[in-house]
């Protein structure tokens, strides 16, 4: 039985108040909110473990490194890849995207194509955008439509010999829009490139099976899933990551090195230079395994009960128009009251202590789309309830009655 009264005891942040009110987390895309027991890990590390990784014979730095590749093996049994050197530690997803746009510097070539969705954060833009610069490649977008879904048949005609890798995100961060991914990346393949999955978004939700969905590139924060910030992880097919070079020069990412001649150490070290965030490694672990304590699959459909009644008693307020509206999404509702700004609504909100995102949310392009400055966006987790959502629908109530 999902209580979700005895969850929220878990996160200590959510009995705070805020400008003297409880508050009331919506801002669950931007972060998630960090629970006791993965707080816990984190402290454990510093008081019990602390040491450089994968280069001392010291106790400590053995039992560290233990630790941290303890959480990769759990990452990569979470995620169902295939081996644990095809996880790769990272700083978040944006770095994630950033090493592999910087591998495939060496591979494409002027007259190539590679392709991007309308429904992308900006992470998954601007690296492709600066690689289309130094390679002279075509950047090509999969169009959206007004329920805020990708079009699958202009994608078909976008797809050719020519190209080489294809980039989407698996749920829009701005809409909650769950993209078709199955169908994207067994069309990507049929024409012979590669595929890159933003999972930023859809993690904090659903339990990915990376083998089943034969992608060669996944990237994901633990931000966005009850952990820290400042780590993530790359997937990618080991002969992919064999075929790449490496991101970043430096320790940790060498076989051996004389100024003639470095050779480079194997997977994952190669991508993995310098000293790493390891407490942040061996948290994500952590944060996994209290999700997966839940059970992703309670997680969704108590999730969806709440973007469910959210939806309809937002609706009832007159004027309120809900952007994203596709049939697959997950909890987040991004919407805008009629000739009211949305960072005006946004801050009448955090008096009322209601964190809810106001702003582009790192999409632009999806707000050229609508043609609007951006929009509110409330985005819930497993450990909101019906009640929060009562205060919200009343706080914009009175942000209507104070506005208009
Ligand atoms: C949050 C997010 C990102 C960026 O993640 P960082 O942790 O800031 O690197 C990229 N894509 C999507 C869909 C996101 O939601």
């Amino acid at each position: 039985m999902f209580d979700v009264e005895k969850i929220r005891k878990d996160f200590p942040i959510l009995s705070r108040k805020v400008n003297g009110k409880p508050l009331v987390y919506f801002d669950n895309a931007a972060t998630s909110q960090t629970p006791q027991q993965v707080i816990d890990v984190i402290v454990d590390y510093y008081h019990n473990y602390n040491a450089n990784i994968h280069r001392g014979v010291h106790t400590l730095s053995q039992e560290a490194t233990d630790l941290y590749e303890q959480s990769r093996q759990k990452i990569q049994k979470h995620f169902n890849a295939k081996f644990s050197h095809e996880i790769i530690f990272t700083s978040g997803t944006t770095h994630g995207i950033n090493l592999v746009a910087n591998g495939f510097s060496s591979i494409l070539k002027k007259g190539d194509d590679i392709i991007v969705s309308a429904l992308e954060h900006h992470s998954n833009i601007v690296p492709w955008q600066m690689l289309c610069e130094r390679t002279g490649a075509n950047l090509k977008v999969i169009p959206m439509n007004d329920e805020g879904e990708l079009v699958m048949s202009a994608y078909d005609r976008l797809l050719s010999k020519n190209t080489k890798l294809v980039f989407v995100n698996h749920i829009s961060n701005a809409l909650g829009t769950i993209n078709p991914i199955e169908y994207i990346i067994e069309k990507a393949h049929d024409s012979g490139a590669a595929i890159l999955i933003d999972g930023a978004q859809a993690c904090p939700h659903i339990k990915p099976d990376l083998q089943g969905l034969d992608v060669d590139f996944y990237v994901a924060s633990a931000h966005k899933m009850c952990g820290p910030t400042g780590v993530g992880m790359l997937y990618g097919k080991e002969a992919w990551l064999k075929k790449l070079p490496p991101y970043q020069g430096g320790g940790e990412m060498i076989a051996e090195v004389t100024f003639e001649k470095t050779t480079y150490a194997d997977l994952p070290h190669k991508f993995e230079a310098g000293t790493p965030n390891i407490a942040g490694g061996i948290v994500f672990g952590a944060a996994i395994d209290y999700m997966n304590s839940i059970g992703f699959d309670t997680i969704a459909k108590y999730e969806n009960e709440l973007l469910q009644y959210a939806s309809q008693k937002l609706l009832a307020i007159e004027g309120l128009k809900i952007y994203g509206t596709a049939k697959n999404k997950t909890s987040v509702i991004s919407f805008n009251l009629e000739g009211i700004h949305p960072y005006d609504v946004g801050s009448i909100l955090d008096k009322l202590g209601i964190a809810v995102r106001t702003g582009h949310h790192c999409a632009q392009p999806i707000m050229d789309y609508y043609k609007i400055p951006g929009t509110i966006r409330a985005s819930f987790a497993f450990y909101n309830t019906k009640a929060e959502i009562d205060t919200l629908v009343e706080g914009v109530k009175k942000a209507k009655m104070m506005l208009s």
